[in-house]
């Protein structure tokens, strides 16, 4: 990471460490999930705050500042608020259910503007000021979220890097110390108990701080992984720990410390951790030693973190965890140097081509082509790419994709609906449709099966509440079950007495809602209702009706 934004974002945790925030919500802060937890491609940005399992929590600002986005997704942080603050710090908080009246009021400006639920826009300081403790939200789960939470950050408002805020918020009860979960070797280039293959070490807890393992013997070149975790006292949600530096006789050898991430950053997590142990099994085991071209920009690495065993050498290599108050955990680790029979041999690479970081690749497959370009993957990795019939099969679990490759598809005379699908996890989902120069073109991150797959079947609308010519003058709302089998849901729009109006749509149940007095008021009593549903390749199904409501 460049040092002078290392050095802000440092100075930036002690500022704010002084800083009195406000808690965002008014329950006790436990958490779900800590800062730069490794998630499933990337570092966690922020911190999970949990919610009692329900939505719709009052949310507070942490600070006196202004509004200074706001965007609503369909994934992502679905509907987030971010509020920056004088002292150059910007909280954000995501998923929420709904904003608070005042916000929402400029909300659905913007949306009815736009004739769109999803918006992104970055209002002026004094259009909505904001005090420190007052309402904002109220909680929620909206977006790529799974169970009600709150998802909070805090950046520097200047280049939007996310710190840690646990670093300036000492509110949540913490005496617990990390729990090693396993140790695991790795025989780079050398033996480590007679294997050559990565070994699971036996490890004992001596008391609540010192874990020592069984006496390795080894030779050549070897590196060590681990798994952990760390709660504070609430909670009981496994988090990962704040530092971790690791020494072989005293001299460090790898240190990484969670206080800041940079964007680029939260795609490395893959180099950080065992990635084919966490596709296999989904252990997150991280490795204390680097085996990528660029190593993780915020570890630090001597000798690459990697060990030189000779014979007859009697070393220590010691892991040291602490969590972000300070409860530390040691692992003491000895090493015999020895050289001895190889029970367990290296297991061959993968059957593929293998694909170099700094070369470019084209490959033509029948009608497909397939650009790979340098630095796709941070290490050589071995593609398997071959045609089954009509479908182009591109496999090797473990690749890693740091940038989408290029896939077109020449294909004349191709019905209507048709379009290019990617089947990954057994599931088949939508990728392209023909462009206009007649061919199929993706941008894709993953390995799968790739075909062209055909939907002429429109999307179906279901009417919860049916409505159809009755009185729903009580009614808050109205919703919408909406579906489609084949390439999914595209786009939609709802009229209400032929003015579009705002339906927000929640994706993960399949779900559009139409909020009365939100903010359309309705003057007469019978209304026309309209909504049109297209899928991805632009099969529409219309649902009409009538019906009645004094308000
Ligand atoms: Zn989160």
């Amino acid at each position: 990471m460049n040092r002078s934004i290392l050095l802000l974002a440092l100075l930036v945790i002690r500022f704010v460490y002084a800083q009195n925030y406000h808690p965002p919500v008014d329950i006790p802060i436990q958490l779900s999930g800590t800062f730069a937890e490794l998630r499933g491609t990337h570092f966690h940005a922020g911190i999970d705050i949990r919610t009692q399992g329900k939505e719709g929590l009052p949310l507070r600002a942490v600070a006196n500042g202004y509004v200074s986005r706001i965007k609503i997704q369909q994934g992502g942080y679905g509907k987030a608020i971010y509020i920056n603050h004088p002292n150059g710090v910007t909280s954000v908080y995501a998923h929420l259910q709904r904003y608070s009246p005042e916000i929402t009021r400029h909300v659905r400006k913007k949306q009815y503007n736009q004739k769109s639920y999803t918006v992104e826009f970055y209002p002026e300081p004094d259009q909505m000021p904001i005090k420190k403790g007052a309402l904002i939200g109220y909680s929620g789960n909206t977006g790529s979220s799974f169970g009600p939470h709150l998802h909070f950050e805090l950046r520097t408002s200047a280049n939007q890097i996310p710190f840690n805020p646990l670093l300036s918020n000492g509110n949540i009860a913490d005496t617990r110390k990390p729990i090693i979960v396993q140790l695991i070797g790795y025989p780079i280039d050398g033996v480590i108990n007679r294997s050559e293959e990565q070994i699971q070490l036996s490890i004992t807890q001596k008391n609540d701080s010192v874990y020592v393992a069984d006496t390795i013997r080894a030779i050549g070149t070897i590196g060590f992984g681990i798994e952990h975790f760390d709660r504070q006292n609430e909670s009981f949600f496994k988090n990962g720990a704040f530092k971790i530096d690791a020494a072989i006789d005293n001299t460090p050898r790898f240190k990484i410390q969670f206080d800041t991430l940079s964007f680029d950053d939260t795609s490395e997590m893959h180099k950080l951790i065992d990635y084919p142990l966490y596709i296999d099994a989904n252990k997150k085991v991280m490795q204390l030693f680097n085996s990528h071209e660029t190593p993780v920009a915020f570890a630090n690495y001597t000798n690459n973190g990697l060990i030189d065993v000779e014979a007859g050498a009697q070393l220590t290599y010691t892991i040291k965890l602490s969590d972000v108050v300070g409860n530390k955990v040691y692992l003491d680790i000895p090493i015999e140097g020895k050289v001895e029979e190889v029970w367990v041999t290296k297991k061959s690479p993968l059957p593929g081509k293998m694909i170099y970081p700094k070369r470019d690749y084209m490959f033509e497959l029948q009608d497909f082509s397939l650009y790979i370009n340098q630095k796709t993957f941070s290490e050589p990795t071995p593609l398997s790419i071959e045609m089954d019939g009509d479908t182009l099969n591109i496999s090797n679990d473990y690749a890693y994709f740091e940038k989408p490759y290029t896939l077109t598809l020449e294909k004349e005379n191709t019905p209507k609906g048709a379009y290019l699908a990617l089947k990954r996890r057994k599931r088949w989902g939508h990728v392209a449709n023909k462009n206009k120069k007649g061919q199929f073109s993706a941008k894709l991150k993953s390995t799968g099966a790739i075909t062209v797959l055909v939907d002429s079947i429109p999307p179906t609308i279901e009417d919860q509440k049916k409505i159809s010519n009755r009185w729903i003058s009580l009614e808050k709302d109205i919703r919408f079950t909406i579906d489609d089998k084949g390439a999914g849901i595209g786009r939609y729009e709802g009229y209400l007495n032929d003015k579009w109006v705002l339906f927000e749509y929640e994706q993960k149940k399949k779900e559009l809602t139409f909020r009365f007095r939100d903010p359309v008021k309705l003057k007469k009593t019978k209304h026309k209702l309209k909504l049109i549903v297209w899928d991805k390749v632009n099969n529409s199904t219309t649902f009409e009706t009538t019906f009645y409501r004094k308000e």
